[in-house]
């Protein structure tokens, strides 16, 4: 990649927009974007996703076989009356008919809402609800488990698919599928209509429906290649769930627009299986969180054994704060670095990366992106007002404008509106920048600590004692203090081989201290098994602290099951 600098000057999205093929009346269809573009290109043979099941059996679609199917799913939808600006869901586990919805959805004209297989189903009734669901695709299991009793109270929802049954109220999609064309012509999307429906991870309180249209297509293949390196036939892995942001983003539309090869992996996180995936597929780039990434270094180097990985060339992680332990044990390990981006829901592509050509600060989640003005700002009574400062603790803003910003919250307009001051789009993460443009993370807004005059960003807290052998994983809070206002108090969860007693916890209190400084240090450290997390990996900081003050825990319909 060319200079940083450089790119960013004479970079347009109006130019960006020019890689894709769009429609002659100016509207344009994610969906032909990612699959029908390259087989008008002659590349229907390459293969589009390589599906590798629980049992480790692999099949192969190409971009031809993608397209054919999804022609087929986007049938089925018209044939139930599903038309442009319909709601469809899914609620499927990593399975090719789960990608296959997602094209043919979009093919369709209709929006595409994934729900994580993983919910209960009041976390699953509510974001039906909410969107509006007209059509479900799921499993005969889930169906019978979670959907059934849901039924009454989903008026709007008149089709639901079944991948692998037929039961009553429901229908088995194969044989809809095998009846119907494998022809169909993309519906001609208005580049501001509705595509896709997230709802946000729930770490900072209910999660938020957010309205994604078309037109984000320019950023997600933009963001792509510039982001995470991308180029034509790679072999690419992101293993994000498409019930989150980034498995949809980068999961299904930046790598399809890119006309990689995408690997999807139907398990759930195995150490072990893991490595064999990156070295037996010959994955070029990968795309993975902080959470797994602790994780494998929780398991140590011996759990690499003898694999390599000649053909990776690019590592990035997003979704939390990337500790530079794990930037470090990226380069001991692989030889490489994890390159930290930061995005949100609501940004609906990267925004902030440490790019191929950067350097990489570890810590930092990099500068912003070509097409994006970043800034960190405080919000007073006349508006956001931009912090020149370098190193000045605010909020992390951004120029709305580019073409993956949400439109929306889902019935939440005011809401939306707040998001927005001085001209400014307000993250709710508080960050810095340094002399060189680089962006650091501190921590959420709720999440900043006040002690003794000074504001403590648990981030940093959390990066220190990381450094130390014994802790896997780590979430730091401030809890009331008489004095202080508040202290900094952290839960560690330790590595294998460790035991939780008082000498090891004065040992963190004292590496901590030296390395802080005693105003920012914490003053207790308690251990525990696990944290609590998000099922897309987030420690949830606020449930911790909900505990520790013995108030209501709010939202827990995103909380993966956890041990206090
Ligand atoms: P909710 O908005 O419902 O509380 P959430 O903010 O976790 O949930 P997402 O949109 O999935 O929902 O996550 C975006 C947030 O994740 C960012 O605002 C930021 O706090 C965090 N995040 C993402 N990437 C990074 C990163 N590289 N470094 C630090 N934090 C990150
Ligand atoms: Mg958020």
């Amino acid at each position: 990649m060319q200079d940083y600098d450089s790119i960013c000057e004479n970079f347009s999205w109006a130019e960006a927009r020019k890689l894709i093929d769009g429609f002659p009346d100016g509207g344009l269809n994610i969906a032909h974007e990612a699959i029908e573009r390259h087989l008008l290109a002659g590349h229907g043979d390459q293969i589009a996703l390589r599906w590798i099941a629980k049992s480790g059996d692999c099949t192969d679609f190409s971009y031809q076989q993608m397209s054919e199917l999804s022609n087929r799913f986007a049938n089925v939808l018209h044939a139930h009356g599903l038309e442009k600006g319909a709601r469809v869901y899914s609620l499927l586990g990593r399975v090719p008919d789960l990608y296959i919805a997602a094209l043919g959805t979009l093919k369709a004209g209709c929006v595409f809402c994934p729900l994580f297989s993983a919910f209960g189903p009041e976390p699953i009734h509510s974001r039906m609800e909410i969107g509006g669901a007209n059509a479900l695709i799921t499993t005969g299991r889930l169906y019978k488990h979670k959907i059934i009793a849901l039924r009454d109270r989903l008026p709007e929802l008149h089709t639901v698919l079944l991948i692998d049954d037929d039961m009553e109220g429901a229908e088995r999609l194969l044989p809809l599928m095998e009846k119907a064309s494998d022809r169909f012509e993309v519906a001609r999307t208005d580049a501001e209509d509705t595509a896709l429906l997230h709802f946000t991870s729930g770490t900072t309180g209910k999660p938020k429906g957010v309205v994604h249209v078309h037109e984000a297509v320019v950023a997600h293949h933009m963001t792509g290649r510039i982001a995470l390196d991308l180029k034509p036939g790679d072999t690419y892995w992101c293993t994000a769930d498409p019930g989150w942001v980034t498995g949809t983003s980068y999961g299904i539309i930046a790598p399809l627009t890119n006309r990689v090869t995408m690997i999807v992996d139907e398990a759930e996180f195995d150490v072990a299986r893991w490595y064999d995936i990156l070295a037996k597929e010959r994955v070029n780039v990968w795309y993975t969180a902080p959470t797994a990434i602790r994780m494998l270094m929780k398991a140590g180097r011996d759990a690499i054994a003898d694999h390599e990985f000649p053909a990776l060339r690019f590592m990035a992680s997003v979704g939390e704060p990337l500790n530079p332990e794990a930037v470090i044990w990226g380069n001991d390990v692989f030889g490489k670095p994890f390159h930290d981006n930061w995005w949100q829901t609501e940004t609906g592509g990267i925004m902030i990366a440490n790019f191929a050509s950067v350097t990489v600060k570890p810590g930092s989640m990099g500068k912003p992106l070509p097409g994006i003005a970043a800034g960190i700002v405080e919000v007073g009574e006349g508006g956001a007002k931009e912090l020149t400062k370098p190193m000045a603790i605010g909020e992390l803003a951004l120029r709305p404008g580019w073409p993956s910003m949400m439109r929306g919250y889902l019935h939440e307009e005011a809401r939306y509106r707040k998001c927005f001051s001085g001209g400014w789009y307000l993250s709710g993460d508080l960050a810095m920048r340094d002399d060189d443009g680089y962006f650091w993370f501190v921590g959420r807004s709720d999440d900043l600590i006040k002690s003794s005059g000074h504001l403590i960003g648990p981030f940093e807290v959390e990066s220190t004692l990381m450094e130390h052998d014994a802790v896997a994983e780590v979430a730091v809070i401030g809890v009331p203090d008489e004095t202080a206002g508040e202290r900094v108090k952290a839960y560690v969860a330790l590595k294998p081989g460790f035991e939780a007693s008082d000498a090891l916890q004065l040992e963190l209190l004292g590496h901590a201290r030296k390395k802080l400084g005693p105003a920012v240090a914490p003053k207790e450290i308690v251990f525990r098994t696990n944290l609590p997390k998000t099922r897309s990996g987030k420690i949830m900081r606020r449930l911790l602290k909900a505990r520790e003050l013995g108030l209501p825990e709010g939202d827990i319909s995103t909380l993966e099951s956890d041990e206090r």
